[in-house]
């Protein structure tokens, strides 16, 4: 199984890089995706910051012996744009955090422009969300249009069950994540198979 969501001391997370890795193959995580925050918050992963995580990943990679991917997760902002760093980024998951104006026209706007390849922590807890079910079709034929990834991710625990319904016969890319920012978080995805396996039948894992 992998984690696709992870941060590390690079942003937010409360862990090094090595002890992530660690921790994964203690769970026997054999794919793992190091995703910080991006630039648009100011201890978010800038380029610099980057190529010195690269280092560190390189050299967890040899030691564990794990696929360990370099990846960022944007912030949508209220214009449907992200911010990256100039570097070339194995995996990008989009998220919206600030606010929920305009939820589903933002992210599509986003998909639409910039390519991407995880949708992370869709229908967050974090905001109260009036359904708008032809938006949720819209967006859903996109995602497959586009083939970018509908995240399951154990932290918020989303998408919400009403959502996953209406992807039970979509064929979706779908990736999985812990969205740890704690070390004993790493590798914790036990609600995301659980719904992958209730919801997502005809759903394919993404392959990096
Ligand atoms: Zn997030
Ligand atoms: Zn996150």
């Amino acid at each position: 199984m992998f984690d696709f969501h992870i941060h590390s001391n690079y942003s937010d997370g409360n862990a090094s890089v090595q002890e992530i890795a660690k921790k994964a193959k203690e769970r026997g995580i054999k794919r793992i995706a190091i995703v910080d925050h991006s630039i648009e918050l100011s201890f978010g992963l800038d380029e610099k910051k980057a190529r010195m995580r690269e280092k560190e990943i390189e050299l967890a990679r040899e030691i564990y012996g794990l696929k360990i991917y370099s990846g960022i997760e944007c912030g949508i902002n209220n214009f449907g744009e992200i911010f990256l760093p100039d570097f070339d980024f194995e995996l990008i998951v989009i998220s919206v955090h600030e606010d929920a104006h305009n939820y589903f026209e933002r992210i599509i706007e986003c998909i639409e422009n910039n390519e991407v390849h995880v949708v992370g922590h869709l229908l967050s807890t974090m905001f109260e969300f009036i359904r708008n079910c032809e938006l949720e079709d819209i967006f859903l034929d996109k995602l497959e249009e586009l083939g970018i990834a509908l995240e399951l991710n154990s932290n918020h625990r989303c998408p919400p069950d009403y959502f996953l319904e209406k992807c039970k016969e979509r064929k979706l890319k779908i990736s999985i994540g812990s969205d740890a920012h704690r070390l004993e978080k790493v590798g914790r995805i036990e609600w995301s198979i659980e719904k992958a396996k209730k919801y997502l039948w005809c759903a394919k894992f993404l392959e990096l």
